[in-house]
């Protein structure tokens, strides 16, 4: 399928979401929602399926993951285990008929217009359900070409953070991944557990950038679960992001939701790339011009707060639409530029010490520069080669 066929425009930010505060919009907007929301807010569901363009539902299947804790509502979806089954890595019939067929009806019958390989959280790469979900991947490919099934076909690379601490594991991912199945698939959703790229190590960033890099050479490569993070990759390369509206800035599996962060309580200061609470929003005058904020300071409404989120996260994608890669990199490298003087500006004028919060801008703005030089490397033998020596190149620097 052309790349191009299944979103309109990229980059573009996908709003993960099981609420109706999106509805107030009145318009199609792309919708990412978890499969067991569809059951427990069936008619919300019912509603966003009608302005959803296009409507992604995520199997959620790493919730079959002992240490995941998964929600009641996913115990209902018919292809949640009861357990973590060695069946499940042995057996392929059951592996079939209890994981991947139910798990991709599910998103048939519920009328996705993507449909996600059923995926497991996999630590390492080393690890075995690492390898499964490459058999899972592969059953999926022969599913839909079996069925006579045209919807794009996306590979969820749901990881520990772990690897970015080892650059040359991505040859596996990027080999397992890019090389094997590149003629059948459309993208990928890439999920890091664990990684907060606000506080992440500038090598450990180089090495997602470099993985996300490669696989968006002719396929759609979406992050999930970033925060802003989320703008960097898409100047430099990714097709955009998705991400929870007031909530979610980073994954991590053992801690499901994230609404203890206390973030859901706090408003989106895109101009800052972070969330602040009312009282620095009061403090710095913070005025928004949105449809939703209409210039009102004070944000206390959840769901005004998840429309502001939206507008203000979709624009600086739709800002990069027409701009080449160098030109959007510059983009973002002014926008973090503009936001990093800003601050400053507050920190004096108010005794705030937001310098320190966004100290992270500073290893971002380092990431943009280095991306720049980025190239893809070939396929086979040569590219992993290719690849380990320029990460070295990159580590002697
Ligand atoms: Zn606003």
């Amino acid at each position: 399928m052309d790349k191009n066929l299944v979103f309109e425009n990229t980059p573009i930010f996908i709003p993960e979401t099981s609420d109706s505060a999106l509805l107030n919009l009145e318009r199609e907007i792309p919708i990412f929602i978890g499969a067991h929301f569809v059951y427990c807010r069936k008619n919300v569901f019912k509603q966003l399926k009608e302005i959803a363009k296009p409507l992604i539902i995520d199997p959620v299947s790493y919730y079959n993951f002992q240490e995941a804790k998964a929600p009641e509502t996913f115990k209902k979806l018919p292809y949640y285990l009861e357990e973590e089954p060695k069946t499940l890595y042995s057996n392929e019939s059951y592996r079939t008929n209890n994981f991947i067929n139910p798990c991709i009806e599910f998103q048939l019958d519920n009328y996705s217009d993507i449909i996600i390989a059923p995926y497991l959280f996999s630590p390492e790469t080393d690890d075995t359900k690492f390898s499964t979900n490459l058999t899972i991947l592969a059953q999926s490919i022969s599913y839909l070409k079996n069925n006579n099934i045209k919807k794009p076909l996306f590979a969820s690379i749901h990881i520990g953070n772990n690897f970015l601490n080892r650059p040359s594991t991505i040859n596996s991912v990027i080999g397992r991944y890019y090389t094997d199945f590149k003629d059948s698939i459309d993208g990928y959703i890439i999920t890091i557990n664990g990684l907060d790229p606000r506080k992440a190590e500038l090598e450990q960033l180089k090495t997602l950038t470099n993985l996300v890099f490669q696989l968006s050479k002719d396929k759609l490569v979406l992050l999930k679960q970033m925060g802003p993070f989320g703008e960097v990759l898409s100047a430099i390369g990714s097709a955009g992001y998705i991400n929870s509206l007031l909530y979610g800035e980073f994954s991590e599996i053992e801690k499901p939701g994230g609404f203890g962060s206390g973030i859901h309580s706090r408003i989106l200061i895109p101009e800052l790339f972070i969330f602040v609470d009312n009282e620095t929003v009061r403090k710095i005058g913070y005025k928004c011009e949105c449809i939703s904020c209409k210039n009102i300071h004070n944000l206390t409404d959840y769901a005004r707060r998840s429309i502001h989120s939206y507008l203000r996260r979709s624009e600086v994608l739709e800002q990069m639409v027409n701009l080449n890669r160098i030109q959007r990199i510059n983009f973002l490298l002014e926008k973090i530029k503009k936001a990093e003087k800003l601050i400053s500006n507050y920190d004096l004028k108010y005794g705030l010490s937001l310098t320190k919060v966004c100290s992270f801008l500073y290893s971002w703005k380092s990431l943009l520069e280095w991306s720049k030089q980025l190239n893809y490397v070939e396929e086979g033998l040569e590219f992993e080669e290719e690849l380990l020596k320029k990460l070295e190149e990159d580590n002697n620097d």
